[in-house]
C-alpha cells in the first residue's frame, strides 16, 4: 500500500534529472511510510519524456505520466493530483529542487497531527530584485482582493491530505490556480516556513507570460473585486458630476464667471459615463454569477458528520 504521492511536475528539465531522481531516491529509502514518485512530462522538447521512461522501467515505485503537449506547470500538476495512488497524501515539489523533498518528513509529522494542508511559505527568495518586489506586491494585493484568504508567499510546495486531493480533483475548472483551490477547500492548515533554494540545473521554465498568466488566474478566479469596483467607479463618477453641477451653479448665481454651456457639457460628459459605468458593472454582476455556476465547484465541502452518536469522517 503507498501512504504518499510525491508530484514533480517536469518541462525541459533533462539538465536537473539525474540530481532530481538521485534526492528523490534517497528520501523515499528512508521514510518510515511508503511512497511513490509521480513524475509528469509536461510536452517537454528534450530529452526529459526518455529519461522518465527509463526511470520508471527501472524503479517501480516511479510512475511516468507523458503528457501530449505542453499544458502548463498547473496543468501538469493537476495531471499528477488526478493520478494519486497515496492513501494518505500527496506532496508537490517543483523539479529544479527549489523545493527540498526531504522536508516531506516534517510535512508528514504535521499531517499525522491532524492537519489537512500543509503548505511551504518562503522566508527568503532567490530570485533578482525586480522579481522579489513584484512577487511581494502581487502576494499582498492578492491577499487584498480575494474572496477568502490566500496565504503570502506560499507556492505550490505542499502536502495535501488525502480527502484534499480528492476534493481539488472534484473541481473541474479550467483555469487552475492551485495554491487558491487548496486554500479554498479548507480544513486544517498549516504554514511551513523554509528556505527557498537555488534552481539546482537549467533556466526557469517559468516565462513572463506564464508567470502573468498565472497571477491572473490568482486574482480573477479568487476575487469578484474588479468587476465590482466597475460599479463603485461608477457611483463615485455619478457623485463627483453632482457635487460639481452644484458648484457650478453657486458660481453661475454669485460670481457669474462660468461660460454659456459649459456646465452643461461637462455635466452630460461626467454623469454618463458613470451612468455607463454601473450599467457595466451591473452587467459584470450577472457575468460572475453565471462564471461562478459553470465553473463548478462544490457548494460546501463537509469536515465530518457526527450521525447515531458516531463520528463519520468524510
Ligand atoms: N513546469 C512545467 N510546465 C511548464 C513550466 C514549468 O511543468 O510549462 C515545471 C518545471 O519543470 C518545474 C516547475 O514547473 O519543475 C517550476 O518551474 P520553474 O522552476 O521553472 O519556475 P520558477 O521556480 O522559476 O518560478
Ligand atoms: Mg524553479
Amino acid at each position: 500500500m503507498i501512504d504518499i504521492s510525491i508530484i514533480v511536475p517536469l518541462y525541459n528539465e533533462e539538465a536537473v534529472f539525474g540530481q532530481l531522481i538521485q534526492r528523490l531516491t534517497s528520501v523515499i529509502n528512508n521514510t518510515a511510510f511508503s511512497c511513490e514518485v509521480i513524475l509528469i512530462n509536461d510536452g517537454s522538447s528534450d530529452n526529459t519524456a526518455s529519461l522518465i521512461e527509463a526511470i520508471c522501467k527501472e524503479d517501480s515505485r516511479f510512475t511516468g505520466i507523458l503528457l501530449s503537449r505542453n499544458y502548463g506547470h498547473q496543468l501538469a500538476v493537476s495531471a499528477g493530483l488526478a493520478n494519486v495512488r497515496g492513501k494518505k497524501a500527496a506532496m508537490i515539489i517543483d523539479g529544479d529542487l527549489q523545493d527540498p523533498p526531504e522536508l516531506i518528513n516534517e510535512f508528514y509529522g504535521l499531517l499525522t497531527k491532524g492537519y489537512d494542508v500543509i503548505y511551504a511559505i518562503r522566508k527568503n527568495r532567490k530570485e533578482g530584485f525586480f522579481k522579489k518586489m513584484a512577487y511581494s506586491a502581487y502576494y499582498r494585493l492578492q491577499k487584498k482582493i480575494s474572496n477568502f484568504n490566500i496565504p503570502i508567499d506560499s507556492g505550490d510546495f505542499s502536502m495535501l491530505s488525502r480527502r484534499v486531493v480528492d476534493n481539488i480533483n472534484d473541481m473541474p475548472e479550467q483555469s487552475r490556480y492551485l495554491r487558491g483551490m487548496r486554500a479554498w477547500v479548507g480544513f486544517k492548515q498549516i504554514g511551513y516556513e523554509y528556505n527557498r533554494d537555488e534552481r539546482q540545473a537549467g533556466e526557469t521554465k517559468y516565462s513572463w507570460s506564464k508567470l502573468f498568466e498565472l497571477a491572473f488566474n490568482g486574482i480573477f478566479n479568487f476575487s469578484d473585486f474588479p468587476v465590482k469596483v466597475i460599479a463603485r467607479l461608477g457611483f463615485f463618477t455619478i457623485l463627483f458630476s453632482l457635487v460639481y453641477f452644484a458648484y457650478n451653479i453657486y458660481r453661475r448665481i454669485f460670481y457669474n464667471d462660468v461660460p454659456q454651456g459649459f456646465t452643461a457639457t461637462i455635466l452630460a460628459i461626467i454623469l454618463f459615463s458613470g451612468v455607463q459605468l454601473i450599467s457595466l458593472g451591473l452587467i459584470g454582476e450577472y457575468v460572475l454569477r453565471i462564471y461562478n455556476q459553470v465553473r463548478k465547484r462544490p457548494l460546501f465541502i463537509i469536515d465530518k458528520i457526527v450521525q447515531d452518536g458516531k463520528e463519520k469522517e468524510q
